[in-house]
């Protein structure tokens, strides 16, 4: 059944089209800068790639644009539109709500539009996607998968926030966490690696401009280090994740920002771009260090032990764990953050073979030492796969 996942962002739309029984990519690409200027590119294969350049004034064009492409002659994917057989839509906040996916109609919509509040800036792109499909495609149905539902089953000791309760009774105030999609992929990766052992204990990394930590018991999401947004949590790329939150009204009064201003900072100033001076892409920082920049030193010295402190809590909030899980663009590729993070763990069983932390592939590895009780792995996510099945399984 082919499945056209789509992702949609205030001015971009990432989308793949997937193969949901036989897990194959068809087709993937991406549309930025909708109502600036606007450039699409889409790949078929390393050899049959098609980028255009026009302007793009909203998602609905940018939609008939993907649509035409997958039909274009160069770049022909499918004969008809109608080839397609389901729509996954990828969901930012589900709230309490959507503990799992969903087909997508007018009262679910309406659902996701009261969670506005809660992602303020995702939600009503994901709704826009929505509604341009099913108005361009009528009949084909549509799956809101959700990166909050994988966390629904933190139990409240996790989830709540030291304030005064009334906040989440009234305000829905507590953590959700994020990356579910891809958190769940990971760790169930993990447990068939660890040939569908019981009561299994893993901690997910997953490390990319975003990042987040997930403490999982027997499949299912404990805590997780993102809270009521996607600022909480780890050093990020350029979000600062978690501060006092003293330095919150201290900033607004030392240097007059509003809460717009405030939140740019925490969201788009700080992390690695903000503490390096010098860019949110790490291999830019790691190239610094290594011609001797301190800063930069100091900037992947944060970030590391900020996963490490982590790794150490949810360790302990699992009782031991049987597997850690690097994933995302770092944490799939940097050798050095593993090292990092892996560093004097010992003492936790945690032991990480050097030569096997250098080895590159494109699928699962194993990269702990034989004497380690943890087994380290790399596994390389695949959220756009999680959401192709979970439309399939809705609507076969
Ligand atoms: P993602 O958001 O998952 O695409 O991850 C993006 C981040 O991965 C950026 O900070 C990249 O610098 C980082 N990244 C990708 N490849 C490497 C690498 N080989 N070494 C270090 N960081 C990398």
């Amino acid at each position: 059944m082919l499945i056209f996942v789509l992702n949609a962002g205030s001015s971009s739309l990432k989308y793949q089209l997937i193969n949901a029984q036989t897990s194959e990519l068809k087709a993937s690409g991406v549309v930025e800068r909708i109502g600036i200027d606007g450039i699409l590119k889409h790949v078929v294969s390393k050899n049959k790639k098609l980028t255009i350049e026009a302007f793009i004034p909203s998602h609905k064009e940018a939609i008939e644009l993907i649509l035409e492409t997958l039909t274009h002659d160069e770049t022909k994917t499918i004969n008809s539109i109608d080839e397609i057989q389901a729509i996954g839509h990828r969901v930012a906040h589900g709230g309490e709500f959507f503990k799992g996916s969903t087909i997508v109609n007018e009262k679910v919509i309406k659902k996701i539009e009261e969670l506005i509040p809660l992602a303020p800036l995702h939600n009503p792109a994901n709704i826009l996607g929505m509604k341009i499909c099913m108005d361009l495609m009528p009949n084909i149905p549509n799956v809101a998968v959700f990166d909050t539902a994988f966390h629904q089953t933190m139990p409240e000791v996790h989830f709540l926030f030291p304030v005064p309760h009334e906040d989440y009774t009234e305000h829905h105030l507590r953590k959700y966490g994020f990356h579910g999609t891809s958190h769940s992929y990971v760790s169930n990766e993990a447990i068939k690696l660890l040939n569908n052992k019981k009561n299994s204990r893993i901690i997910v990394c997953h490390l990319g401009n975003g990042s987040s930590i997930c403490a999982i018991k027997d499949g299912k999401s404990i805590n997780t280090s993102m809270g009521l947004t996607p600022l909480g949590g780890l050093m990020m790329g350029t979000r600062s994740g978690d501060i006092d939150a003293g330095v919150i009204p201290y900033l607004m009064d030392r240097k007059n920002m509003d809460t717009h201003q405030i939140i740019d900072y925490l969201n788009k100033k700080s992390g690695i771009l903000g503490v390096s001076g010098i860019s949110s892409d790490l291999r830019e920082i790691i190239s610094a260090a290594n011609e001797g920049d301190q800063r930069a030193s100091v900037t992947i010295d944060m970030m590391c032990n900020r996963v490490r402190k982590y790794v150490c809590a949810y360790a302990g909030l699992l009782g031991g764990v049987d597997a850690i899980c690097f994933t995302a663009g770092i944490g799939e590729n940097s050798t050095l953050i593993r090292e990092k993070v892996c560093f004097n763990l010992e003492f936790m069983g945690i032991e990480l073979d050097d030569e096997k932390n250098q080895l590159k592939s494109s699928g699962n590895i194993e990269i702990n030492k034989k004497s380690s009780k943890t087994k380290i792995f790399v596994i390389p996510t695949n959220e756009e796969l999680v959401i192709a099945k979970d439309t399939y399984n809705l609507v076969k």
